[in-house]
């Protein structure tokens, strides 16, 4: 229990101990046999972070402390690509309804985003049969659609 505090210890004070921008790249992940293991995101930040090990270990040393007897570090690409693929799925920065709104392609008749988010508002229509139906033009509409505006989202936009 002490030992894995002591580790969200460190991985709070990661920034601190090797930089910012480091820090982006980089990611402790455990500590075997006195070896502090660190998830990097690609094999060029492995390499120039190895040739700065001793001077990181000193650092860390100072400011983490040396309960663990700690006698190097070492840099890894696979952990770093395996906690990202366990991640949401989609890439950093891009909102999955944006991810699906760019799925749908101008061949399918939709050009501009609010073409594309209307499209995209049918098509889940289409998927739930099981939607209320809205009063104007009788097709599946949201309950929040309809609590909000008595009608669906789409005749709200086209109604002048
Ligand atoms: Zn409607």
């Amino acid at each position: 229990m002490r030992r894995s505090f002591r580790f969200v210890r460190l991985q709070n004070s990661w920034v601190e101990i090797v930089g910012a921008a480091v820090a982006a790249h980089t990611r402790p992940l455990r500590i075997q046999d006195r070896v502090l293991y660190v998830a990097v995101s690609s094999a060029a930040w492995a390499q120039n972070l190895s040739y700065q090990r001793q001077l990181l270990l000193t650092k860390l040393l100072q400011i983490w402390g040396d309960d663990e007897g700690l006698k190097d570090i070492r840099f890894e690409t696979t952990g770093w690509y395996a906690k990202t693929k366990a991640g949401c799925g989609a890439p950093a920065g891009t909102h999955p309804l944006l991810s699906s709104i760019n799925r749908i392609s101008p061949a399918a008749g939709a050009v501009t985003l609010e073409q594309k988010l209307h499209r995209l508002q049918s098509l889940a229509r289409t998927r739930s049969a099981q939607l209320p139906r809205c009063p104007r033009c009788r097709m599946g509409a949201f309950h929040n659609e309809l609590e909000r505006w008595g009608m669906c989202g789409r005749c709200v936009v086209s109604t002048p």
